[in-house]
């Protein structure tokens, strides 16, 4: 079966979208996310334009801040003055920095409730305690898409350890009662252990990583990579020739990635409640 992105992010689109017209309603406000970008690398920029339309579609005031030049003290000033902006809901800081930030430093900085990317230590930690009130939006993406498509937990092998995606994945699957294998650049025998296992989720970063010696007849892959071949997307899987094979996989693009930039707005949502029932705004 081929585990299609988009239906899942419409779904999830059109409960977001129900759920913040309610809050807007009761509480008179338009909720706001405000992007940080330093720098002017332009993947960084197409992915903040995307966040600005989507989050449109949802009713949220999605603003971007951009310094061409900016200090990490100057940065954390700034997210600093947002935490205390009771108008702005959410605060993400865009990806890459530039070369002498360091990304998990200044993020720490930005309030739990606000923090959209669930990329702070806070967050993080919190998944460990079963609180996913915000998690990374890809390791939210992958268990929606799981979910979605009525995939029973088992066996799952992540091919990844970053704290973007393979260890927060690793932390919401196993709170699902999954049995789960992080890999990594370190481990041997990836086929191997690939192949033993029911979920296969892979987010190397090489286009056509992942061949048929990873997978079974019975596997299920979540393929994450977002790999740029020209002017095209291309996963970590060699999509043709694995898709033939295997029982259930996403596509690239229309999978992982599409839900991703909609799980985003959970994470906003989920901070927004806790906003407002705290009194906070
Ligand atoms: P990252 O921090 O560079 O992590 C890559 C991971 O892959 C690391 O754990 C690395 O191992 C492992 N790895 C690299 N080469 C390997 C190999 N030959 N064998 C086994 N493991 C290997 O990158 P990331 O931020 O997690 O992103 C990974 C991929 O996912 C990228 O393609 C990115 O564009 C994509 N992504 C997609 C979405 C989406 O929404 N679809 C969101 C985020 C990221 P070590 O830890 O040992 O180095």
């Amino acid at each position: 079966m081929l585990l299609d992105g988009k239906v899942v992010a419409n779904k999830k689109m059109e409960i977001l979208k129900g759920e913040l017209e309610c809050i807007v309603d009761k509480y008179k406000i338009t909720p706001e996310l405000r992007l940080i970008q330093v720098g002017d690398d332009p993947a960084s920029t197409i992915y903040a334009n995307s966040k600005i339309k989507r989050g449109s579609k949802l009713g949220i005031d999605v603003t971007l801040e951009k310094f061409h030049e900016a200090s990490p003290s100057e940065l954390i000033k700034y997210i600093t003055e947002a935490n205390a902006t009771p108008k702005i809901n959410g605060v993400m800081v865009e990806s890459p920095l530039p070369v002498g930030f360091d990304f998990q430093e200044v993020v720490n900085n930005i309030s739990f409730y606000k923090d959209t990317d669930g990329m702070t230590s806070y967050n993080q930690g919190n998944l460990y305690t079963k609180n996913e009130m915000i998690a990374p939006a890809t390791a939210r993406a992958v268990v929606d898409i799981l979910e979605f498509y009525g995939i029973p937990p088992g066996n799952a092998c992540i091919i990844n350890r970053s704290s973007v995606v393979g260890r927060p994945l690793g932390m919401l699957l196993l709170n699902r009662d999954y049995t789960v294998t992080l890999c990594h650049s370190k481990t041997n025998e990836i086929d191997r252990i690939a192949r033993e296992n029911d979920v296969v989720v892979v987010a190397v970063g090489k286009a056509n990583f992942l061949g048929t010696s990873y997978v079974t007849e019975e596997s299920t892959v979540i393929d994450v990579g977002i790999n740029y071949v020209g002017n095209k997307i291309y996963g970590d899987v060699d999509f043709h020739s694995v898709g033939n094979k295997v029982k259930n996989i996403t596509p690239v693009p229309g999978g992982v990635g599409v839900v991703t930039a909609t799980d985003i707005f959970e994470n906003f949502l989920n901070g927004l409640k806790y906003q407002v029932d705290k009194g906070l705004i």
